[in-house]
């Protein structure tokens, strides 16, 4: 079957960087924290994470190139935070060096022309959430000539089933183009195929939207949600645990307003659950109702803002946006 091998792999790297993220959530201290220069933090959890994506890409597709979010920049500064950063790996990967883990994390910022064929990954997307011990999810996709081909979720701490918590956190949902999207547990284990909801009239609608009230405009969401019509309260979640939701059916649309003119959105924020929700049933483009295009480089630097939704509201969605933004 096509992209069989890119599946395993990448199940298989989503499924050992979830295992690592979750070992150390609940340990973190603040040593084990950065800021970057854009002021977001990292975590050694952020590293690992890239590190055994990039590594176990490496060994099974050697050709492919990889555009992560991370570089080893402040870990070569921080000894301490470098070798728990290994100790981590380590765990998770027989053979492996102190050096080649660098290496590693570093091939994340091959030079690739964006147009044939990559991978892209967010280590941990919503770190956040993370710090909060609240949802974050790894993310991990492949794409060809600009299009998403296949999208990898890991969801740590994401129940498996929205109405009934208690039944279990972790799932990873995946989705091959064509071929539908698909949820299982940490394991990979008691695979099930999702889909969207079918609802019809928007004013029943709940949406999704970030935490982080810097990562998009909650008050024209409210704008949005009071001309649709609808009353039930947003669900916040930190991470593309918001693409998981509608892809679910948990809600059935998920608004990224941007909060200015600069922003750009960034590739590894989106790429995975835009095919998971499309696979799903559903419909994903930027405020303007235009598709996501992921062929220019690490941004997406003709788009702004994203919208999610099951594919039946979309188009209403979209015409309110217009009117009330
Ligand atoms: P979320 O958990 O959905 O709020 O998204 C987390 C992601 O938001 C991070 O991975 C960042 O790359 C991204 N981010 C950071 N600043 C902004 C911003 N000003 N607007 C939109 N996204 C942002
Ligand atoms: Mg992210």
């Amino acid at each position: 079957m096509a992209y069989e091998q890119e599946k395993q792999t990448a199940l298989e790297a989503v499924k050992k960087a979830a295992k690592l993220c979750a070992s150390v959530q609940h340990n973190l201290i603040a040593a084990d924290t950065l800021e970057k220069k854009d002021r977001s933090p990292v975590t050694i959890a952020d590293y690992g994470s890239q590190a055994v994506i990039s590594t176990m890409l490496a060994r099974e597709l050697p050709k492919d190139a990889l555009v992560g979010e991370e570089d080893s920049l402040e870990l070569e500064k921080n000894t301490d935070m470098r070798e728990k950063v290994y100790t981590l790996v380590k765990e998770q990967l027989e053979s492996i060096d102190e050096a080649t883990m660098i290496k590693m994390i570093d091939r994340g910022n091959q030079e690739t022309d964006y147009q044939s064929r990559y991978w892209t990954c967010d280590p941990i997307d919503g770190t956040k959430g993370f710090l909060r011990k609240e949802q974050y999810a790894v993310a991990l996709a492949l794409i060809e000539d600009g299009e998403v081909k296949l999208g990898v979720l890991g969801c740590p701490n994401l129940p498996l089933d929205f109405h009934n918590p208690t039944a279990g956190n972790g799932c990873i949902l995946y989705a091959i183009r064509g071929k539908g999207a698909f949820m299982c547990d940490l394991e990979g284990e008691d695979i099930v195929k999702i889909t969207v909801d079918k609802l019809q009239d928007p004013s029943r609608a709940r949406f999704a939207e970030s935490v982080e009230s810097a990562h998009s405009a909650h008050s024209v969401h409210a704008q949005i949600s009071e001309a649709l019509g609808i009353t039930t309260e947003p669900l916040r979640i930190d991470s593309q645990g918001k693409y998981a939701a509608v892809a679910r059916g948990d809600v059935s649309i998920y608004l990224r307003y941007p909060k200015d003119d600069v922003y750009r959105e960034k590739i590894w924020d989106h790429a995975a659950g835009l095919i998971i929700v499309e696979e799903a049933g559903g419909t994903v483009t930027d405020i303007y109702g235009k598709a996501l295009n992921f062929s220019l480089g690490r941004k997406l630097l003709e788009n702004r803002g994203v919208v999610a939704t099951n594919g039946t509201v979309h188009d209403k969605i979209i015409e309110v946006i217009g009117k009330v933004a």
